[in-house]
């Protein structure tokens, strides 16, 4: 079984984000990246089934230079294969799910993992439209995943509940936590990572179809009032609530 892997490079989820100089990007100024966390999920399924079923695993960015760091933690986690499509500047959904499709029609794998979003700009646009683009059925937010002759059974959380369907293969899965428990690369591999080739493609430019106008750090301002717990605090919240909030 051939599985395409798509990795994106975000902040660490731990990063203080601040908004750029043009307040339309984030300021990048020491930011450390990491794989998206829904896409280790992805990686660490593949592995899995790799393991099980053999075939080979391909892990794929879209990205300026610095993406290949990404790759190389895949490689650490034993892909067989890491690709770098070269986007020098920010781009949109589109564009990034054009490229991952275009890819993935030379490839033409049996399975494509991606994560459920990104946790950069979290816009949970690139499973639906590479599905589109490749023809492709897609089951979003999977937190278990069972392959048998050609078919996927898929778990996904819904709303309260779960939902269990059933695709045959290629399809494209989007992973939710709970899927698996990802490893950590081995120091060894880690090392042998740093000397395996990256195969480098030029991006196909299409069209941006989404333009960020503007981007801001929502306000900190506390807008709740603490009151304690005496007979005159209920007084006070009774004023308030006439007063202040006008509800009563
Ligand atoms: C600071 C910063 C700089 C960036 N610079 C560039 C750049 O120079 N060139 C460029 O092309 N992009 C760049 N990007 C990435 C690009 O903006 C996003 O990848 C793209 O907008 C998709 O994000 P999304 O929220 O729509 O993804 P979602 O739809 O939320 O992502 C869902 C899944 O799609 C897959 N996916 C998402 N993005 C990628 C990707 N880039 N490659 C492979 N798989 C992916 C992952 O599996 C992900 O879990 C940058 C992002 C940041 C934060």
């Amino acid at each position: 079984m051939n599985i395409l892997v798509c990795i994106s490079r975000v902040p660490d989820t731990a990063t203080r984000i601040l908004v750029g100089p043009d307040g339309k990007t984030i300021d990048t100024q020491g930011i450390k990246y990491v794989i998206s966390p829904y896409d280790e999920y992805g990686i660490e399924e593949a592995l899995r089934l790799k393991e099980k079923n053999g075939g080979t695993v391909t892990a794929v960015t879209v990205g300026n230079e610095s993406s290949t760091d990404i790759l190389r933690t895949a490689l650490a986690m034993c892909v067989d294969k890491a690709v770098h499509i070269k986007a020098d500047e920010k781009k949109d959904s589109f564009f990034v799910a054009k490229n991952l499709a275009e890819y993935a029609k030379e490839m033409n794998p049996d399975l494509i993992f991606m994560g459920r979003q990104s946790v950069d700009y979290d816009s949970l646009q690139m499973p639906s439209m590479v599905s589109e683009f490749l023809g492709l059925p897609s089951v979003s937010v999977v937190s278990k995943l069972t392959i048998v002759d050609g078919k996927a059974t898929a778990e996904r959380d819904v709303e309260g509940g779960k939902e269990i369907v059933e695709v045959s293969l290629p399809c494209i899965i989007s992973c939710q936590k709970g899927l698996n428990e990802p490893r950590y690369p081995k120091l060894p591999d880690i090392m042998k990572a740093k000397s395996k080739p990256i195969e480098a493609r030029e991006a196909i430019q299409t069209e941006e179809k989404v333009t960020v106008m503007s981007m801001a750090i929502p306000s900190k301002q506390r807008i709740g009032k603490l009151l304690g717990d005496g007979d005159g605090d209920v007084e006070e919240l009774v004023r308030l609530l006439h007063e202040e909030a006008k509800i009563i």
